[in-house]
């Protein structure tokens, strides 16, 4: 039996155990292998790497709030996870743990068929980096709104315009982007109702990673956007950390269809 989970902090809303699960227990026989996956909540202060360690992990996801201590705390970290600075799985590879970073093309997969020229961020913690990277390397112009300033400053670091509520000033994006937490356990919003509601009347679809309803997205139904949650990024980014934890023995297509089963 191979042990994988996630780690956060909250964590009990978190979907991924039910799609790993069910590849695991679907294709059991392909993998050679019994997997099995759990939520594991942890201290805001705890040592992740530790953790993994200590729990004889083969893989793990990582979500908020520890994307860039993962980041900091692998042994070696591959692929797109090293211009983000956020990693958000974790394989056991040889002794060494390997950080990667899913978020980035699981963020595009559901935009597949729009085209936008510009667009705002809203947050500026992990994922918001692996949406940075994803969006400039569809040439899409980029602004930040971030309520605080000290994680605004790796996004100045890449040449992006950032801003906080009390510098910015409005102006039309065709995305809007909810990266922060608002919504995900209280139902508030992550800027100013005013702001928001100028915002979205000037754009054409609103996209929140949170996988469940959230005030920002009723918002922006009510304002005629398309919008679209975060189920199918969260699909799109387990099935790729998927690929990880079973070293490519399944195919891609595969895993993604059995986690739409579960989810969609
Ligand atoms: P982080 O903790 O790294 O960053 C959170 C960001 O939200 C920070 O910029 C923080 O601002 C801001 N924020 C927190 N609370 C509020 C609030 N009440 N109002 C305004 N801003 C706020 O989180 P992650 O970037 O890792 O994750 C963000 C969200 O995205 C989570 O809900 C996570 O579940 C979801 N997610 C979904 C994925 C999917 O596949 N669908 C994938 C990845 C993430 P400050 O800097 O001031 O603290």
């Amino acid at each position: 039996m191979r042990l994988f989970g996630v780690f956060g902090n909250p964590i009990a809303h978190s979907k991924s155990p039910l799609l790993h699960n069910a590849v695991f227990l679907r294709f059991e026989q392909e993998l050679k292998f019994k997997g099995s996956y759990h939520p594991l909540l942890l201290d805001r202060e705890a040592n992740l790497k530790e953790k993994f360690l200590e729990l004889h992990l083969s893989g793990a996801n990582i979500t908020t709030p520890f994307k860039e201590k993962a980041f900091a705390c692998s042994d070696v970290v591959k692929g797109v996870a090293q211009e983000t600075g956020a990693v958000n799985a974790w394989v056991f590879e040889g002794g060494q743990i390997v950080g990667y970073n899913t978020d980035v093309e699981g963020f595009l997969y559901p935009l597949q068929n729009y085209t936008f020229s510009n667009a705002l961020i809203l947050g500026a913690g992990g994922s918001a980096r692996a949406i940075a990277h994803a969006l400039k390397s569809r040439f899409i112009q980029i602004e930040i709104l971030n309520r605080s300033t000290p994680k605004l400053d790796y996004f100045k670091s890449l040449g992006l315009k950032c801003f906080t509520p009390q510098d910015f000033k409005i102006k039309p994006y065709d995305l809007i982007i909810n990266t922060t937490t608002a919504g995900l356990k209280e139902p508030s919003l992550p800027c100013n109702l005013e702001m928001l509601k100028a915002l979205l009347k000037r754009a054409t679809l609103a996209y929140d990673l949170i996988y469940q309803h959230t005030p920002f997205l009723n918002l922006a139904k009510q304002e005629g956007l398309i919008t679209l949650d975060g189920k199918a990024m969260l699909i799109a980014q387990a099935a790729l950390s998927f690929l990880y934890f079973c070293d490519h023995k399944l195919p891609f297509e595969v895993i993604l269809q059995t986690m739409q089963e579960v989810l969609l």
